[in-house]
């Protein structure tokens, strides 16, 4: 039977051929359709500046830069995410603080987060998990409280929103992955908010080597030579990748909302299996973006043996996550030990993510479905974790 992947893009005709309009073009790297991407996805968001990136891990890395967060400052984050939220802070030289998350969401709580700041806190990394934003207003108020810069990880959340507010809208930055798998994509690329033209001409140094005028000023505009003004990284987004992502910010809710369907249907077919448990749902009025289905499964079934059981049978899926401070790396450095953060490890133990695009049709959705139950159904006592 065929394969069921565990993700699938949404590029169309119109979006291959922006990309060989540039490619017929002279200019292939940061120009005129970068500069298009930032406005439009500014005026999406209705932020003041967005700014291109290479990634959404460069995006941290200059936040905590830009806001002047480095060695001997602690910076609060979530062990319930992917490895870059983290190893941006060490990137900048400061120190990851973890902070567990929320039975049920997964999310970081303000209130869990204001017991663990210190005097040497300067920031908080607050992600958007699974497409759920947290809960923005309150960690304005934490921030300004205790003077933190918050620095969002929307990576997961570019078009949901929360009492109210969207992604990036409060935050002192926000940054974007666009990602192979993410519900906007050019394979590799990020983006950061920021809140005045200033600060967006700050990045945009920041993100060229910190150098003044770049590449296609001076081809566009009479020579001049270049000043570097400070350190500066190579995380320019090119105009490849812009002319990949511009069309797809109008596609954007009507995916969220082709994923909220299929998340539901999904719901509906698995509320029968014993023991397993989904994440919260969104609250009334949020939107969730949906990025990712994730739930979790009974305690008592080997989750390793369910992912390589669906994998055999043709269903890709994934873990999201192994906790931070259960990877080596951390491990070492830290001294973590997995009960550390009990519910991250209690999520990150039991859960697995199921395929969920647009592209997933219903028949598909129920196969993943039927396969699933067969794959728990036939574990084996001993393959079981306990009883
Ligand atoms: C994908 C992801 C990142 C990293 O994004 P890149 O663009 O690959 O750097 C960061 N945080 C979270 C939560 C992610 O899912």
């Amino acid at each position: 039977m065929k394969k069921i992947e565990f993700y699938k893009h949404n590029l169309n005709g119109r979006d291959r051929s922006e990309v060989c309009r540039v490619l017929r073009s002279i200019f292939l790297t940061t120009g005129p359709q970068v500069a298009r991407l930032e406005k439009e996805l500014a005026a999406y968001l209705g932020v003041a500046d967005v700014v291109g990136l290479t990634s959404c891990t460069a995006a941290l890395h200059l936040a905590l830069l830009r806001h002047g967060i480095g060695p001997g400052d602690e910076v609060i984050t979530t062990p319930l995410t992917f490895v870059a939220t983290a190893t941006a802070i060490l990137e900048a030289g400061a120190v990851p603080v973890l902070v567990d998350v929320s039975p049920g969401s997964g999310l970081l709580s303000p209130a869990a987060v204001s017991r663990a700041i210190t005097s040497r806190t300067k920031a908080v990394i607050p992600v958007h998990l699974y497409g759920r934003m947290v809960d923005m207003r309150a960690f304005a108020d934490l921030a300004k409280q205790h003077r933190l810069v918050v620095i969002e990880d929307a990576a997961h959340c570019i078009s949901g929103e929360r009492d109210g507010i969207r992604p990036g809208v409060l935050g002192q930055a926000a940054c974007f992955s666009f990602y192979a798998t993410k519900g906007m994509t050019c394979g590799e690329g990020g983006a950061i908010v920021c809140h005045s033209k200033e600060e967006g001409e700050w990045y945009r140094s920041a993100r060229h080597h910190g150098i003044s005028k770049n590449a296609a000023r001076r081809y566009t505009k009479k020579y001049e030579h270049y000043d570097m003004e400070m350190l500066g990284w190579k995380y320019n987004m090119d105009d490849i990748q812009a002319a990949l992502l511009i069309n797809q910010i109008p596609r954007l809710d009507k995916y969220r909302n082709q994923r909220e369907v299929r998340e539901t249907y999904y719901r509906e077919l698995l509320q029968d299996v014993p023991g397993l448990e989904f994440m919260q749902l969104p609250a009334a009025g949020e939107k969730s973006e949906h990025h990712l289905f994730t739930l979790l499964l009974p305690p008592d079934v080997s989750r390793d043996i369910v992912v390589l059981g669906l994998q055999e049978l043709g269903i890709g899926c994934a873990v999201n996550y192994i906790p931070i401070h259960e990877l080596k790396f951390f491990r070492e450095k830290f001294g973590y030990r997995p009960e550390d953060f009990p519910v991250a490890h209690q999520i990150g133990t039991r859960t697995i993510t199921l395929p969920l695009y647009p592209k997933l049709t219903r028949a598909q959705i129920r196969r993943v479905c039927k396969t699933l139950k067969q794959v728990i159904g036939k574990l084996k006592p001993d393959q079981h974790t306990h009883g």
